[in-house]
């Protein structure tokens, strides 16, 4: 390779600036990406403060994020969120302030599935386990650590084919029931599942329609859960780094098929984690 000449140097000088030039107009990439909708996540700026505010939607503690300069509001938007006008209040002196956004309409299409009809229309036994699990995940959805999450841009828990199917309205056996409230990550059983962000291990069992699952707290209200895996390999307590295996993909719980159900709770809402990955 001949050694590069002065003009050599000053066109490859002027590549990377015309490189650089047209990559200008796109916006840094922030995470999650904003997506005033329902099932979305809304970023709201609340402004400087020496330290990081306090803030809340319907009562719930939100994620903030920044620094003295600059703090944001990291706030998930629940698939039934109502459209039009909404806000969180932000804790100030002697009182609270209003912080307003709109929320944005999104039409999530249906979908059709036919599944075991026992797992549609539940038996007695069943009826009663589903009932005494969903109390206890409500309180797993509760939690809120400290400190927050250092950065919120995800790696994608198992490689394979990711369905766009979050926020479907979703029609088992021909009967309406709640909308898909995660992504589907298609891979064979066996599959590593991996932690996308650093996160406590809050949660483990085999629960009725999702099998075998995994909950970790990323902090801040900031929650992951990974369902239907064949393997466990955590338990409550541990603490995962981002990449560190937390289970394999499988087909426990009401499933069509092996794949990996990953859904993101944020202060309780699940919001799309579409938003929080690469495409
Ligand atoms: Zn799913």
């Amino acid at each position: 390779m001949p050694l590069p000449t002065r003009r050599t140097t000053l066109l490859a000088t002027l590549g990377l600036l015309a490189n650089r030039l047209h990559a200008a107009p796109q916006a840094p990439a922030v995470w999650p990406h904003e997506l005033q909708v329902p099932g979305g996540v809304a970023r709201l700026s609340l402004g400087p403060a020496a330290v990081r505010p306090v803030a809340f939607a319907n009562e719930l503690p939100l994620l903030v994020l920044g620094d003295a300069i600059e703090w944001t509001a990291i706030v998930g938007i629940p698939l039934a969120a109502a459209l039009g006008p909404a806000h969180i209040d932000l804790q100030s002196d002697g009182g609270t302030r209003p912080v307003p956004y709109t929320v944005g309409p999104k039409q999530y299409r249906e979908q059709r599935l036919k599944v075991a009809p026992g797992t549609v229309d539940l038996s007695p036994e069943d009826e009663a386990r589903y009932n005494r699990e969903h109390a206890h995940l409500q309180t797993v959805v509760a939690t809120f650590s400290e400190p927050p999450p250092y950065g919120l841009r995800m790696r994608v828990p198992v490689p394979g084919r990711r369905s766009s199917s979050f926020g479907l309205r979703r029609v088992f056996n021909g009967q309406a029931r709640n909308p898909h409230s995660g992504m589907d990550i298609a891979a064979a059983t066996g599959t590593p599942v991996v932690a996308p962000l650093p996160g406590r291990v809050i949660d483990t069992g085999d629960y009725f329609f999702n099998g075998n699952t995994v909950w970790l707290d990323h902090g801040g209200g900031l929650l992951g859960m990974f369902c239907h895996l064949s393997t466990i390999a955590v338990q409550v307590g541990d603490v995962l780094q981002a990449g560190q295996r937390l289970g394999a993909v499988g087909a426990t719980g009401r499933v069509t098929g092996p794949h990996l159900h990953w859904s993101i709770s944020l202060n309780r809402a699940m919001v799309d984690p579409a938003l929080f990955v690469e495409n």
